[in-house]
């Protein structure tokens, strides 16, 4: 066992200065705090704060970001947004998969992200064959999450249509297509690896991929671990699904399948006040992708009244238009801003620090969404720690609460963070991951031809 001496730390109860934490096999086995340093201890100069879970990932489309933002000739929509993902898809191999997670995955560290949830859906080759090894994707996910040093919650995602009612894939949705059987015998692949810093659960990519039998076979199947869903991202999917049974999507999951706290809702941005308050009270947990959900013209989830039921929700960056858990926080809070035309309205009166509040949120809400023990500084939880120089500019005379407030909303506080742990190794140093540039050089030689491709 070995100790770290930190000046200061959020733990559950609050913050705290002198906290000594010691660290076994990863995991945090005990935390002291106002304790005296020992000649053994490693000093650790700033303050702690939790690593933050990033509970909705597409690994690849980060090859893209940036590349769907020229005009076309008719009007630019989430559709045509996905036309051209599904371009980027079709160039994917398990080689550049595993380069471009790496890259990724490293950024999230050195952004503030512990642990990712991979929402994994590009499994065969490109004519949907399966690859000889049928997890290849999957094993290149998990060896990229392993060799970044970033916690992980694997979910295979379950594809078989490209409309409500069973309407028959597109070719350039081939790589996808499992039958339940198929996908069950990829999760069982890819849980002969779990380990601490991985857990393996079942996606359902959306009602319109996933018929009802298939969804109900799928998830008997899988039990006690993390089942996540993309629902109402969209208008045309909040039609399409009322045409076809005469109920909105979030209502019709909640009628048909046994949503708890297993489970976890991507996006639900297009809800009723019943769903809302239904969705809050079923114990699953929102996922949340400001920054991805503004980039497509999504909506907005009515965020205020799903927290004000009792909502529970965590935040993730989807398709990597922006890897920053502080800026997902600020964007999460603004959107309510620019519609209310109120401000502070994420935070609670007996948690009134926003940036703070949904820190802490976000943290339990993650965690939840992870299936793992992550979240918070204390016994049994892995080590994951963000450590800040509260010396910073931009961080002068903040501190506790405060200090996640300026972290949050003023962008420039970013630069603060010092050192990332993850699973109790440094995986962050003087602001960069360890290995970044080897992961940078293979990322760019790998993604050269897709890029390419795409322009
Ligand atoms: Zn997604």
């Amino acid at each position: 066992m070995r100790h770290l001496f930190l000046d200061a730390a959020m733990l559950p109860a609050g913050w705290a200065s002198n906290v000594r934490i010691g660290i076994d096999e990863g995991a945090i086995v005990s935390v002291e705090t106002m304790a005296s340093k020992t000649e053994r201890d490693e000093r650790v100069r700033g303050v702690a704060i939790p690593g933050m879970v990033n509970a909705h990932s597409h690994a690849f489309q980060r090859a893209f970001a940036g590349l769907a933002e020229r005009r076309g000739a008719g009007e630019d929509s989430f559709w045509t947004w996905r036309d051209a993902m599904y371009r980027a898809a079709a160039q994917l191999t398990p080689d550049l998969m595993h380069a471009i997670a790496a890259q990724l995955y490293a950024e999230m560290l050195a952004a503030g992200y512990t642990s990712v949830v991979e929402f994994h859906y590009v499994h065969h080759q490109p004519d949907g064959r399966p690859y000889e090894d049928r997890s290849a994707m999957a094993q290149a996910l998990i060896a990229a999450a392993d060799e970044a040093g970033i916690g992980l919650t694997l979910l295979p995602v379950l594809y078989q249509t490209s409309g409500f009612g069973g309407r028959a894939a597109r070719d350039d949705q081939k790589r996808f297509l499992n039958s339940v059987d198929q996908l069950l015998g990829i999760i069982e692949e890819a849980r002969g690896a779990t380990g601490p810093q991985l857990q393996v659960g079942l996606a359902l990519h959306s009602l319109r991929a996933v018929p009802p039998e298939a969804l109900r076979q799928a998830v008997g199947a899988v039990r006690d671990a993390p089942m996540h869903i993309h629902v109402a991202e969209q208008i045309a999917e909040v039609d399409d699904c009322l045409a076809w049974s005469g109920r909105r999507p979030v209502e019709w999951l909640l009628d048909e399948a046994p949503v708890d706290e297993c489970w976890c809702l991507v996006h639900a941005t297009h809800l009723t006040e019943s769903e809302t308050e239904r969705l809050a009270r079923s114990g699953a947990t929102v996922a949340l992708c400001p920054t991805t959900e503004a980039n497509l013209g999504d909506g907005l989830c009515p965020v205020e009244a799903y927290l004000r039921s009792g909502g529970t929700f965590a935040i993730g960056s989807d398709s990597h238009v922006s890897v920053d858990p502080f800026e997902e926080l600020r964007w999460l809070e603004y959107g309510q801003r620019l519609v209310t035309r109120r401000r502070s309205l994420v935070a609670s009166a007996d948690d009134p620090h926003s940036g703070a509040h949904m820190w802490r949120q976000s943290l339990s809400g993650g965690a939840r969404a992870c299936g793992r023990p992550i979240g918070a500084i204390a016994p049994g939880a892995r080590a994951d720690l963000i450590i800040v120089d509260p010396d910073h500019p931009a961080l002068l005379t903040s501190a506790g609460d405060a200090m996640l407030d300026t972290l949050v909303f003023h962008s420039a506080a970013r630069q603060s963070l010092r050192r990332v742990m993850c699973g109790g190794e440094w995986v962050v140093t003087e602001g960069r991951h360890v290995r970044a540039e080897t992961f940078g050089e293979a990322y760019a030689k790998a993604v050269l031809p897709l890029r390419q491709a795409l322009a």
